[in-house]
C-alpha cells in the first residue's frame, strides 16, 4: 500500500521499514566508531523519537545509559513556536557524554531548547542524533552529529511520528499529499 488516510489528510509512502533500518545501521555503527569506551547517557526525546530510540539502542553496542526528555511544541502540522520541556527527574547528566536522540529536526528550534537546558546539568559533552532532518526549515546553525535521512520541507508521519495523534504506530514514513479531502 503506497498512500494512506488519516483524518482528514492523505499521506503517501516515503521511506519504507526496511530503508529505515538501513540508516539506522549505519547511525549505530557511526556512535559506536565515536563513543565507545565513553560514560554516554543516551537522552530520548519523547514522545516521537521512542521507536527510532528503540531500534538505534539494540544496535549500539556499548555500556550505556538512556534516560528521557519531553518536549512539545507542534499543534496540528504547525510548530507552535513555544518548546515545552519536561526532564526525568532522575535523570543524572553530569561529567556524562550525553547523545540526545530526536526523531525529527524541523526549525531546530525544539533541539536548541534541549541543548540550552541540559547544558545547565553539567554534562561533558553533548552530541545529537536525529532520524529526519529538513535541511529547508532548519534555522539554527549547529546541524545534529548523526542524521538517518535528509527530507524535503512536507509534514510526514509514522515511525514514531503523529498527525493529531495518530500514525505513531506505522512501521514506515508517510509524506502529506498536498490535497485536503
Ligand atoms: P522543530 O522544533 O521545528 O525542529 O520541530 C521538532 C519537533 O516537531 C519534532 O521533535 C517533532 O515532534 C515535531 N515535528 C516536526 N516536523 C514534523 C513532521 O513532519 N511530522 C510530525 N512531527 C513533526
Amino acid at each position: 500500500m503506497d498512500g494512506i488516510i488519516i483524518e482528514d489528510r492523505k499521506f503517501l509512502l516515503c521511506l519504507t521499514g526496511s530503508q529505515i533500518e538501513t540508516g539506522i545501521e549505519r547511525i549505530a555503527r557511526e556512535i559506536y566508531r565515536d563513543l565507545e569506551g565513553a560514560d554516554v547517557l543516551f537522552l530520548v526525546v519523547l514522545n516521537g523519537a521512542f521507536m527510532f530510540a528503540a531500534d538505534l539502542l539494540r544496535r549500539i553496542h556499548i555500556q550505556a545509559q538512556v534516560s528521557f526528555i519531553r518536549a512539545s511544541s507542534y499543534k496540528g502540522m504547525t510548530s507552535s513556536g513555544e518548546v515545552r520541556l519536561v526532564m526525568d527527574p532522575e535523570a543524572q547528566l553530569v561529567n556524562k557524554v550525553l547523545v540526545i536522540i530526536e526523531d525529527i529536526v524541523d526549525t531546530g528550534l525544539t533541539l536548541k531548547s534541549i541543548l540550552d537546558r541540559v547544558k545547565e546539568y553539567h554534562p561533558a559533552s553533548v552530541k545529537t542524533a536525529a532520524l529526519l532532518f529538513k535541511p529547508g526549515s532548519y534555522r539554527m546553525t549547529i546541524k545534529p552529529d548523526y542524521i538517518g535521512f535528509h527530507i524535503p520541507s512536507r509534514f510526514v508521519v509514522g515511525y514514531g511520528l503523529d498527525y493529531k495523534g495518530f500514525g505513531r504506530n506505522l512501521k514506515d514514513l508517510y509524506m502529506l499529499q498536498e490535497t485536503v479531502l
